[in-house]
């Protein structure tokens, strides 16, 4: 089967199937050879790996996929896309497409299934509806992978790698680099996908840390205490949580002041390793939720 990065033979499978995109799914599918290799590139994949590849399109990148990897296994939501993946993936043994949508999969029986347990690689030029849910339901649940190397909107690749201060700091960041060392692989203009998205686009690597990089005695208490931080974004930290929690203002403002820091102090200033900090000294007094 012909090389799909390359426009034309992308048109021309279109067409042969009378493919019509589904707006609904987020369907932007790659077009540039060098955008195609450098994701794989980044992704560092071995003839040892396993690789889970989520929305495969056509099979586009699946290929460059199969050419590198153990075996790729494909999750793809859109039936109409399976006849096609059959016909341009047809020269791999080493593929597996499945029907399905990944919020239903259970990738933890991916992995001990292909890959006896081992940490897999997750690669995706993903759906931009779901890019949050399906990243934090990987790194939060701890299924065991490696590295997640990603398309995603550059509004995202910006939230998942900044640090305090900046309007794009939130409960993404932080999620992100408690498991995580996110790095920019590549900025995508739009003009490399069929049809053309209206946002710019991004290529991330997420390679996920063997240990956190800051101590959190109780991880759901540090996640809760984040997200309630940034819902209330605009609140100083001891009326948001006060709020959002049950908690008193005095006992936020008490830790805080442990900490060295002001009462009046916002969640959007706070560093991950305070964070963790904080949790932990209002983990302290076992009353707190
Ligand atoms: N990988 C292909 C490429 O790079 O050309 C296609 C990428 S396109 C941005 C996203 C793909 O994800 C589409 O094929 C779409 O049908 C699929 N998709 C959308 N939602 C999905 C879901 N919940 N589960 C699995 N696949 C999904």
């Amino acid at each position: 089967m012909a090389n799909l990065g390359i426009p034309q033979n992308t048109i021309a499978v279109l067409q042969k199937y009378n493919f019509v995109f589904q707006k609904k799914f987020g369907q932007n599918f790659l077009i540039d050879s060098h955008v195609l290799e450098k994701i794989v590139d980044a992704a560092q994949i071995t003839d040892e790996d396993c690789v889970l590849e989520i929305g495969p399109g056509i099979g586009t990148m699946t290929q460059y996929l199969a050419e590198s990897a153990r075996e790729v296994v494909a999750v793809e939501i859109d039936r109409a896309l399976i006849p096609i993946l059959q016909d341009t993936l047809s020269a791999y043994d080493n593929v597996t497409v499945l029907n399905e949508d990944i919020m239903k999969v259970d990738v933890g029986r991916i992995v001990r299934e292909r890959n006896q347990g081992r940490p897999i690689k997750v690669v995706a030029n993903l759906p931009y509806y779901i890019t949050t849910p399906i990243v934090m339901s990987l790194l939060e649940n701890h299924v065991p992978v490696q590295s997640i190397t990603i398309m995603v909107q550059k509004e995202v690749a910006d939230r998942m790698q900044v640090g305090p201060g900046t309007k794009d700091y939130g409960a993404l960041s932080l999620a992100v680099q408690y498991y995580a060392l996110p790095e920019v692989v590549a900025h995508v203009p739009a003009n490399c996908f069929m049809p053309r998205p209206n946002v710019d686009s991004t290529v991330i690597r997420l390679t996920r840390y063997q240990k956190p990089p800051v101590e959190a005695q109780d991880e759901k208490h540090l996640f809760a205490l984040i997200r309630a931080s940034f819902n209330q974004r605009r609140k100083t930290l001891a009326n948001g949580l006060a709020n959002g929690l049950r908690i008193s203002r005095e006992q936020v403002a008490a830790a805080l002041e442990e900490m060295g820091l002001s009462a009046t102090v916002r969640g959007e200033a706070l560093t991950l390793e305070q964070f963790a900090d904080l949790s932990n000294l209002l983990k302290k007094d076992s009353s707190v939720f």
